[in-house]
């Protein structure tokens, strides 16, 4: 089953702009559709023999002729279910586009996403965009993303991400899901209290990267503790990160299975230096610690922390989480049993003795000297 079809199964395909969790075009911009009808080869990184990235031609209709390495399903769903189009050709061009201008499709199509539902709601005028863009509207969102890339009318907002929007259009903040001023990847929060911590948590912002517990709590742990919830969270921002540290790809772990273990095992065998995942898992959390000091130094808080608003105080739309939030008493309990585990403080900032557990003495010499002079 492709990712489009299993996460609208699940009910957490976002769909015009993170507000439903179903899509009805979904068969339509699937991974049947794209092997029937657009696939015309794989293609790889150096070396791999897993080779999972699929090479697509639109052969006919408007946008014919038009090759793309990919698309991905972050770039699929951004650009189909999460602006209301079920035309698999659009995804394979607004992929291309982006590419060829050098732009991120989640940031770019979650930012559309927004615009078209802050026209709908009357924040965002037609003037100021320069034309009706609604859900659905091909022709209009293309000539958004050229717009971007050139900074032309309101792509010259627009291309300063999240933060410019909302600090042009305050009420956008309720209508963009990002965290950090990240946009969020393509998995709605609404009906997991994991991926709404995750997201909430994760170094870089509403991304899945760092941690992606989404599956597993809707297939087997919707009525664990919260404590437990917590612990899957920490379990993935050890491991996931772990990959990026060895510079190596996550994808046999996640799609054969392939034990962490295994990574340990590589890890001594091209280096000669014998470690163990514990080890390796203990230097990833290391790095998360210094990560987290270095936001603190930089003004992250508690305050920083949260999922997008929406996921709070929207139920989601359709499908089998119909009407689900995550409720906001029990993601304060859940932000602080995390911070409590990783040893930080209420407030989100790592204690000094977690940081010299980790060997970051100098790190936490620097925080509090910091944070003493700041209270001067
Ligand atoms: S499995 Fe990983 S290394 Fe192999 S082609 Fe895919 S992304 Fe590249």
């Amino acid at each position: 089953m492709s990712v489009v079809d299993y996460l609208n199964t699940i009910g957490v395909l976002p769909s015009f702009n993170f507000r439903a969790g179903v899509f009805d075009g979904a068969t339509r911009v699937n991974g049947d559709e794209m092997v029937r009808r657009f696939k015309i080869g794989n293609t790889a990184c150096f070396a791999c023999s897993m080779a999972c990235g699929n090479i697509c031609l639109v052969k006919e209709g408007r946008f014919r002729g038009t090759v793309v390495e990919g698309p991905e399903y972050e770039t699929t769903c951004m650009f189909s279910s999460n602006i209301g189009i079920d035309d698999f050709s659009f995804v394979v061009r607004a992929n291309y586009l982006c590419d060829e201008l050098g732009m991120d499709t989640i940031s770019t199509g979650n930012l559309i996403a927004a615009v078209i539902e802050a026209q709908e709601r009357g924040i965002i005028s037609e003037e100021e965009v320069g034309f009706s863009v609604k859900w659905g509207s091909q022709d209009e969102i293309l000539a958004l993303i050229e717009m971007i890339a050139h900074r032309k009318g309101i792509g010259d907002v627009l291309a300063e991400g999240s933060f410019g929007v909302i600090k042009k259009w305050k009420e956008m903040n309720n209508l963009i899901s990002q965290v950090k001023y990240l946009e969020q990847s393509a998995y709605d929060a609404h009906a997991s209290e994991c991926m709404a911590l995750a997201y909430g948590t994760c170094d870089i912002g509403a991304h899945h990267n760092r941690a992606w517990p989404i599956a597993k709590e809707l297939e087997v742990g919707e009525k664990w503790s919260l404590e437990e919830k917590v612990d899957l969270v920490l379990y993935h921002q050890a491991v996931r990160p772990l990959f990026d540290m060895l510079g190596v790809c996550r994808l046999p772990w996640i799609e054969l299975g392939l034990s962490e273990r295994f990574y340990a095992e590589a890890f001594s065998a091209a280096t000669g230096v014998e470690t163990t995942i514990d080890e390796l898992l203990f230097r990833s959390d290391a790095i998360y610690n210094l990560t987290r000091a270095i936001a603190v130094m930089l003004g992250i808080r508690r305050k920083d922390d949260y999922p997008p608003p929406r996921v709070f105080e929207e139920p989601l739309r359709g499908g089998p989480n119909e009407g689900k939030r995550v409720k906001r008493e029990k993601y304060e309990k859940m932000l602080s049993i995390y911070y409590e585990k990783r040893g930080w403080d209420e407030n989100g900032v790592p204690k000094r003795e977690t940081l010299e557990k980790f060997g970051l003495s100098d790190v936490a010499d620097e925080l509090y000297s910091l944070k003493r002079n700041n209270q001067k």
